[in-house]
């Protein structure tokens, strides 16, 4: 049951994956003319930027260290969307960003003179109010009903529009071309009238491009039309799409115990690794597991910190688990480095690299430092 020497916890992302989905989303680039970004809040392991370059046109963020890890370790393109800037942020961003998006009129009035006066290409977030995700997924929707992000048409003012030169929507999460048509039906519904002089348009993130069944063909048939209609540069900024199922999260087993059901404890964490599990939620796939009872054994995977709560879900193996024993949690490279955290003073788990010869090669290794180093 070993699947890497290297200690654990490990995440452990797979070079050959990672250009798999890398080439993918360079055919579509290559195919369309648009310009591809990697979402940083999804994956932002920068040791890996080096190779993203090759496929990518640059990255996106979110706020200030995003888009200055973005400018000093990716290069290319560095754009920043972020729901409001704070003024002592500011002109620091205004170092590091090629775009700026915002989030209001209110904004733009605030910064566009100054983001203007940098050089910068500025746009606006707008929200085409087309929810096109399951109800479960609420929390993913930004065209909710009570939604912050982005420009509704009531709160339009097409007055104020000298300056921006495109526009920016980002409604998907995890979903298919044929909901990003909808959206852009819903784009064009509201906001078409006013992409006569817009430089660009960017379509956000979501698009699960490297899914086996996502719709390739409407993808590009969509952003061919977009393009040639209204003469715009298009930008994507995957995140998912960049790193999905091109990596893991490995973890051994401390401990088994029986209460109900048979428990193991892992020397990884719901709350402290992938908290995506508990804040989604959604249960992982985990390598040469079934569903509770359909193999011979079945275990509840639980996490070694103190949270009651930190549970990861119940899985079935063919053998029993014991001590020492690896369990693999797969597509895990995306929503999880990003999110780790040191709660209960839970270790971070190493970040390494399985080259392309197979070989696994540690990065990064966290100690005590990384946590006292975040408290005082
Ligand atoms: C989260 C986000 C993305 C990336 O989304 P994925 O679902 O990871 O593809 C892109 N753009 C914006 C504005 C985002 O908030």
């Amino acid at each position: 049951m070993r699947f890497t020497e290297l200690p654990t916890p490990c995440f452990l992302v797979d070079e050959n994956r990672l250009v798999q989905n890398l080439a993918v989303l360079r055919d579509v680039a290559d195919r369309t003319g648009a310009k591809i970004l990697l979402a940083q809040k999804a994956f932002s392991m920068f040791s890996a930027y080096p190779l993203l370059r090759e496929y990518l046109a640059g990255t996106t963020a979110s706020g200030l260290f995003e888009a200055r890890l973005g400018r000093e370790e990716f290069g290319g393109e560095t754009h920043v969307y972020s729901p409001a800037y704070a003024e002592g942020e500011f002109q620091e961003l205004l170092q590091y960003a090629d775009h700026i998006v915002f989030n209001s009129f209110h904004q733009w009035k605030a910064y566009g003179n100054l983001a203007r006066a940098a050089g910068k290409s500025c746009g606006l977030r707008l929200n085409p109010e087309c929810s096109t995700q399951p109800a479960a997924h609420a929390m993913y929707d930004p065209c909710g009903p009570t939604s912050r992000l982005g420009v509704t048409l009531e709160n339009f003012q097409p007055e104020l529009l000298d300056g921006i030169e495109g526009f920016h929507f980002h409604t998907l999460c995890e979903q298919n071309a044929d909901d990003l048509v909808r959206t852009v039906e819903a784009f064009e519904e509201r906001f078409g009238k006013y992409m006569e002089g817009m430089k660009w348009l960017n379509l956000g993130g979501g698009h699960h491009i490297t899914r086996d069944d996502y719709d390739v063909e409407t993808l590009v048939q969509c952003v061919n039309r977009l393009r040639k209609k209204y003469g715009v540069q298009i930008y994507l900024e995957p995140g998912e799409a960049v790193v999905l199922n091109a990596g893991w999260l490995i973890s051994t087993v401390l401990e088994v115990m029986h209460n109900h059901a048979e428990i193991a404890i892992l020397d990884t964490s719901a709350a402290c690794h992938m908290p995506d599990v508990l804040e989604m939620p959604y249960r992982p796939p985990v390598w040469r597991s079934g569903e509770p009872g359909k193999k011979a054994f079945t275990y509840l995977l639980t996490g070694r910190s103190c949270l009651a709560g930190d549970v990861i879900g119940e899985y079935s193996f063919d053998n029993t688990l014991r001590p020492g024993d690896q369990v693999v949690f797969e597509d895990m490279a995306l929503y999880t480095m990003v999110k780790t955290n040191t709660f209960n003073g839970v270790p971070l788990p190493l970040i390494a690299m399985r080259r392309a010869d197979g070989t696994d090669e540690v990065i990064r290794m966290f100690d005590y430092a990384d946590f006292k180093g975040r408290l005082s």
